[in-house]
């Protein structure tokens, strides 16, 4: 199989990178793949890593070398739509309540369950969608005509959406620090960006196993491979910051399948989580200032 090596980090761009043994070994990854931390932002990242090429293959049709190494899983669906929806629900109130309202876009827009629920509260949405099937159910449950391809390919106006979203997307995306530029120039002044994404090996839950040694090996197929960037509470907030946004608010996010928050003690084992690593899926709402000199830092930097 073909890899592929970084030699910078992807998120700030040094070259202090070491190798992750803990993570590498969790993951259950095959000889040619490993972990990678950097020292400098504490991003980790799957390095080396499958090549693009054999990704775009397994997305299409679950076939190609990679799928000999990591054969497809079935359980990839972890959250029941009615649970995703009330998590929907509460995102779009947490939207309008920051004051966001006009062109929604979706980067991954999949079926178009959150789309849907973001045009009855009155925005106007579009969304971005690669895999054929799910563009399809999107057009029949929802009518929705979602662009097909990634987000790289598109050529939107720039400052043409009031609000750009993604969940659980940005994890998958071999340059994320990319895309997050260029949500932020698809932003007008004052837009919204909001991303969610799971908080692997920094959260309570998995720093819990790691001090307790009951963490489990992942067992080998694609879902060993298939997040090639694992954010963190402090990683996901570099990534909006460097690209030129203000971070508004981070988020843990409890889906009721995450079984350490089903205890009698939710409330209090929430607060410890939330100050010891926060949630297993966490998320951001950042802003694209008004006054463009008014930024700290920006995306040339
Ligand atoms: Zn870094």
């Amino acid at each position: 199989m073909t890899t592929e090596r970084l030699s910078t980090c992807p998120l700030c761009g040094k070259r202090q990178i070491r190798p992750d043994s803990f993570a590498t070994w969790q993951l259950n990854l095959a000889q040619d793949h490993a972990v990678t931390r950097c020292a400098r932002c504490g991003l980790r990242f799957l390095n080396p890593r499958p090549d693009p090429m054999a990704y775009e293959q397994m997305y299409r049709d679950g076939s190609g070398p990679l799928s000999e190494t990591y054969p497809p899983s079935q359980e990839y669906y972890a959250h029941e739509d009615d649970v995703r929806l009330g998590e929907y629900r509460t995102k779009l109130d947490l939207l309008v309540e920051a004051g966001a309202r006009g062109r929604l876009l979706e980067i991954g827009a999949c079926t178009g369950v959150f789309l849907s629920e973001a045009r009855r509260c009155g925005f106007e949405v579009e969304g971005i969608e690669p895999s054929e099937e799910n563009r399809r159910r999107a057009l029949e449950n929802h009518n929705l005509r979602l662009h097909p391809g990634v987000a790289e390919g598109q050529d939107f106006a720039d400052a043409s959406f009031d609000v750009v979203f993604s969940s659980h997307v940005f994890e998958h995306l071999t340059d994320p620090a990319a895309v997050t530029r260029q949500a932020f120039r698809w932003l007008r002044p004052g837009g919204f960006l909001m991303i969610e994404v799971p908080n692997q090996f920094e959260s309570f839950a998995s720093r819990r196993k790691r001090w307790l040694k009951t963490t489990r090996r992942k067992e080998r197929s694609f879902l060993c491979v298939h997040h090639t960037v694992f954010f963190s509470r402090r990683t996901v907030t570099t990534l909006v910051k460097r690209a030129g946004f203000v971070p508004r608010r981070l988020r843990n996010i409890y889906y009721s399948s995450d079984s350490l928050w089903r205890h009698p003690l939710q409330a209090a084992g929430r607060l410890i989580g939330a100050a010891a690593g926060g949630s297993a899926v966490i998320e951001i709402l950042a802003q694209k200032p008004v006054d463009p000199y008014a930024m700290g830092r920006n995306a040339t930097e």
